[in-house]
């Protein structure tokens, strides 16, 4: 759906519901008058029979007999009710308005996500293919000199991987959204991390990288593959947003049964409003068209998928002066 076409949507469903509520006020008002005007009618003439009966002397003695406060007192409830009803009618209609505009929401944003998915995922899968296609075609075409193959080689090589990277990024978000099942075992997951670690300071060697934990041995009963592409894509996450000097600690301790691993950086930061909505499938701060960083906004769902599988807990908090913490939290 065009901007336009929702703009327009939008003002002419605000101006049902503000038609809805301007009627509500103007049946109640006249439902009222019309009510205090039955009451008045059918007290003066119950007055005036009652005079010409010669039951009561005046106007002032009508008002203190058994029949009119018995007709004052059905007034009165009459226009409560009125009101009662009313109120409960405005306050269903608000509630309705509410969960129609929240329904909208959801789909706006889920479109934007959409398109900002599609927009990413285009680029992520072109641009690797188009570079892998030139270089073989330049070793189709040219007679290179050895190193030169290599180098060529060496760049297919790194755009494969991002191309698998992505493949299996998009894969593993498809199954954990239905089918992904911990394949639990027992780990050592401080000899899990510091490999991965180790792993992440060879592909970044301008990153510092740092290990700490509070006890020699941290087990965990745990899925392998999970967990592993839990720390790769916050690792991963830590580099890509951060300074010219990325400083990365991952810090893993264990008190009684439970398990924490802390990801710090010294990056962007997450401003606060985002820190939520980043585990959102698809979703990426900032918008597509301007932004520099390559991604999928699948990362940190899949991380929070896996994270809940394992029936743990992620959250995210400012670092200070700069950066993000990451704190995930595991059953021991
Ligand atoms: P992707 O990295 O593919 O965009 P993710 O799901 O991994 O997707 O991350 C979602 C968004 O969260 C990113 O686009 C980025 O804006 C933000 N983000 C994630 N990790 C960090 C971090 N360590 N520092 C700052 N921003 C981050």
């Amino acid at each position: 759906m065009t901007m336009q076409k929702n703009v327009r949507l939008r003002l002419f469903s605000n101006l049902v519901i503000l038609y809805m509520l301007l009627a509500l006020g103007w049946w109640s008002f006249l439902l009222f008058t019309k009510n205090r005007d039955a009451f008045i009618a059918k007290a003066e003439l119950q007055k005036l029979v009652m005079i010409a009966n010669q039951e009561i002397a005046n106007d002032a003695a009508f008002l203190q007999t058994p029949i009119y406060q018995d007709y004052l007192r059905k007034y009165n409830r009459q226009e409560w009710m009125i009101m009662g009803e009313a109120l409960v009618f405005a306050i269903i209609l608000v509630i309705g308005i509410w969960f129609i505009n929240r329904g909208y929401n959801q789909q706006v944003q889920a479109a934007q996500q959409s398109r900002n998915f599609l927009l990413s995922i285009t680029h992520e899968l072109k641009s690797p293919l188009a570079s892998i296609q030139l270089v073989l075609e330049t070793l189709q075409k040219r007679q290179l000199k050895e190193d030169q193959i290599k180098k060529l080689s060496k760049n297919a090589l790194k755009d494969t991987n991002r191309l698998t990277t992505l493949v299996n990024d998009l894969l593993l978000a498809a199954r954990v959204e239905t089918a992904y099942q911990p394949h639990v075992e027992t780990l050592r997951l401080d000899q899990l991390l510091e490999t991965l670690i180790e792993k992440m300071k060879q592909f970044h060697p301008s990153a510092h990288f740092e290990f700490r934990q509070n006890q020699e041995e941290i087990f965990l009963e745990g899925d392998r593959t999970g967990i592993t592409s839990v720390a790769l894509n916050l690792l991963e996450n830590a580099v890509k947003y951060s300074s010219a000097q990325p400083a990365i600690i991952t810090t893993l301790h264990q008190k009684q049964n439970t398990i924490w691993i802390e990801f710090s950086d010294n990056g962007i930061g997450i401003p606060d409003p985002e820190k939520l909505k980043v585990f959102n499938r698809f979703y990426r701060i900032g918008n597509e068209d301007t932004r520099q960083t390559k991604g999928t906004g699948l990362g940190l769902y899949i991380v929070h998928q896996i994270i809940k599988a394992h029936e743990g807990t992620i959250s995210i908090k400012d670092n200070v002066p700069k950066g993000t913490i990451f704190t995930i939290t595991l059953p021991a």
